[in-house]
């Protein structure tokens, strides 16, 4: 008897302690709700954009968003049944973005080229994924990899892209650097053919064998070329880079040109725009984001780049918008971005708008067109 009566005591305090506990709990849940300690969790990402229509024997060349607020680097090439990717970045979660968006295109489950442009994070990430982002490498059939022919890195990004890479080496992918590519050894080619009158060309920088003072410079850099319209993509090349680009290279008139390192200063120079003069520039980044500097003139696409750039054309288009800095949303600019050509005309039509960068809003109220500085 007297035990029960204990026990129907310390039930009852018991009941009493859960009470202030669950009082205490939702007043905490209330002051956090007050000061904002939810807002990470309750934040809504943009939905994803339809994808551009693009026609069974046209080229298109796809400048993607990468599903976070980061800037970061993936292209995907499409012409026949040659399915080709350049970089995916910028974060481990964006393999599920970029692999989304190849699989509405690429209907055979393979990549019959993978090109890696250098070892930062923001281009080899989603070829990595991670426990619930399967990776590019593991996702699809891979039949050519090409990549960086040095770096420094020894980051776990890095480390764990080898691992992958070996992975995908080991179930049938081929592996040259873009200096065996240039060189045309161990099996490897410097031009690639994609489909009748479609190339992908290997250019060479001399940085494939000499030390850089950024991992950047060890950037490949390569052509499609589509007879004679001419499309470069160079990685986060830099300045030193672009001038031994130029260099050792007779470049074309290239119709398009994916601006180097995200519209960086140190990238995008007049000594590399004057020899190609490009009439289209898209530029993989998320404008405006303060991920590496506050400086507003130096965020991507920078000022620079947009002086340098004007005096060549104003079709210039940009993948992702940064709206919050201090939450880190972001919203599509013109979103991803397609370039498509059957050889003679080309046209640019985009996921969320086609607003050239000078005439959008963040533009307006960030940078100068035209300015010389
Ligand atoms: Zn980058």
């Amino acid at each position: 008897m007297a035990n029960k009566k204990r026990t129907k005591k310390a039930v009852k305090k018991k009941g009493g302690v859960l009470a202030v506990l669950a009082a205490l709990l939702a007043g905490l849940f209330g002051v956090g709700w007050y000061l904002g300690w939810f807002d990470e969790f309750l934040k809504e990402e943009p939905e994803p954009a339809p994808p551009v229509v693009v026609d069974t024997d046209e080229l298109s060349i796809h400048f993607l968003e990468l599903g976070c607020w980061y800037t970061g680097d993936s292209t995907y090439i499409k012409i026949g049944d040659t399915d080709v990717l350049i970089d995916a970045g910028a974060k481990r979660v964006s393999a599920t973005t970029v692999g989304d968006y190849i699989e509405q295109y690429c209907t055979d489950g393979k990549l019959e080229y993978v090109i890696a442009t250098h070892a930062h994070e923001d281009h080899i990430a989603g070829f990595v994924g991670d426990s619930t982002h399967q990776g590019i490498f593991d996702r699809f059939e891979i039949g050519t990899i090409i990549e960086f022919a040095q770096t420094e890195s020894t980051s776990k990004i890095y480390q764990d892209y080898v691992k992958e890479r070996d992975e995908a080496v080991a179930r049938g992918a081929q592996l040259y650097t873009a200096l065996q590519c240039y060189d045309k050894k161990d099996g490897a080619q410097r031009i690639y053919q994609l489909a009748e009158g479609v190339e992908l060309e290997i250019l060479y920088q001399k940085y494939y064998e000499e030390d850089a003072s950024t991992e950047n410079n060890y950037s490949v850099c390569c052509m499609i070329n589509q007879g004679n319209n001419h499309y470069l993509f160079t990685g986060d090349l830099e300045s030193d880079g672009e001038k031994s680009l130029v260099e050792t290279n007779n470049l074309p008139h290239c119709v398009l040109y994916k601006a180097g390192h995200h519209g960086s200063k140190t990238s995008s120079t007049d000594k590399l725009l004057s020899e190609i003069t490009p009439e289209v520039v898209c530029v993989c980044c998320c404008a405006g984001s303060d991920e590496y500097t506050t400086n507003d003139q130096n965020t991507f696409p920078t000022q620079t780049f947009c002086t340098n750039v004007s005096a060549y054309t104003d079709k210039v288009y940009v993948t992702s918008l940064s709206v919050d800095n201090e939450n880190k949303v972001y919203a599509p600019m013109n979103g991803n971005i397609v370039f498509k050509s059957k050889g003679s005309t080309y046209s640019v039509v985009c996921s969320n708008n086609d607003t050239l960068l000078k005439d959008t809003e963040w533009f307006k109220q960030h940078r100068v067109w035209g300015e010389t500085d």
